[in-house]
């Protein structure tokens, strides 16, 4: 009975996701922090399933991995939110208006098809961009610190060197005219299933669930020790597409992380892309 209960708790979340946004009152959507607190509020709920359920108990959260991830959902939602706004979104828009491109026949799709569409521009894009990362030497060192964590839980997915942060939100989505609660009820059902796709709790959902969407099994696996066992199940929630593409693999693992499993601090979280140029700098200076 209990494993059927948690079975079904990630297509209800996103079934619920979908009917708050399908009938929020309008001024909620006009206020931006509405889809901020939503996400907040779905993170906290799967942190209280990690503790009722958990997957592994060598993933169990440590004060020093909760305050590392909050660092990090903070920064996704203020710094990288902002920058990628400012140097992708808005260019974007301004390029549509300036070009005449009207895609008017979005705005008047059913609720549903809008968000389904945006949900498979997102990960599309973020599908491709996660291969690149992890077949081309620039792009995985943007990556790498997410691969280089140690345990999983419900806030790891906003994990990560923020230049890999920024690249992975790059979208065509603002090129599309839509409702704004369809794009926050769309960003919002990738946010729980990525959520999800980290969390250190064993709610296996059903097999069709698990055909269109990542789960923690699928994930888990991507996260293996090893870079050539990483290279699989790139989608962060539509794992439909590694289907499509070939990269599916089944399975899932336990130890997670690279480079012999060596934790990185928040400092070199951030300085890892730049390493082989400090090392340069620094032998020039004689410090090497
Ligand atoms: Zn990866
Ligand atoms: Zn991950």
């Amino acid at each position: 009975m209990k494993k059927i209960l948690f079975s079904y708790v990630q297509p209800a979340m996103v079934a619920a996701i979908l009917v708050f946004w399908a009938f929020v009152p309008k001024a909620w959507v006009e206020n931006a922090g509405t889809l901020t607190i939503g996400i907040a509020l779905t993170t906290l709920f799967v942190l209280g399933l990690e503790w009722l359920n958990e997957r592994h108990a060598s993933w169990r959260l440590t004060k020093k991995e909760f305050f590392t991830d909050l660092f990090y959902m903070v920064l996704s939602m203020t710094v990288i939110a902002w920058v990628t706004a400012r140097l992708a979104e808005e260019p974007l828009i301004a390029a549509k208006h300036a070009l005449g491109i009207t895609t008017e026949w979005a705005m008047h799709l059913p609720f549903v098809v809008q968000v389904v569409l945006v949900v498979f521009l997102v990960e599309f894009g973020q599908y491709w961009m996660h291969r690149l990362m992890h077949n081309y030497t620039p792009f995985w060192l943007t990556h790498a610190p997410h691969h280089h964590i140690t345990q999983l839980n419900a806030m790891k997915g906003a994990v990560g060197n923020p230049i890999e942060l920024f690249l992975i939100s790059l979208s065509v989505v603002a090129l599309f005219d839509l409702p704004l609660n369809a794009l926050f009820c769309a960003f919002h059902i990738l946010s729980v299933v990525s959520t999800f796709a980290h969390a250190n709790t064993r709610c296996d959902p059903p097999r069709w669930y698990a055909l269109f969407f990542t789960t923690i099994r699928n994930h888990s696996l991507h996260h293996s020790v090893g870079y050539e066992e990483t290279r699989c199940n790139y989608a962060n929630s539509l794992i439909l597409l590694d289907r499509v593409f070939g990269t599916y693999r089944d399975g899932e693992a336990e130890l997670v992380g690279q480079d012999e499993r060596r934790r990185l601090s928040i400092l070199e979280q951030m300085l890892f892309p730049f390493q082989s140029m400090i090392a340069k700098i620094r032998a020039g200076r004689g410090y090497a």
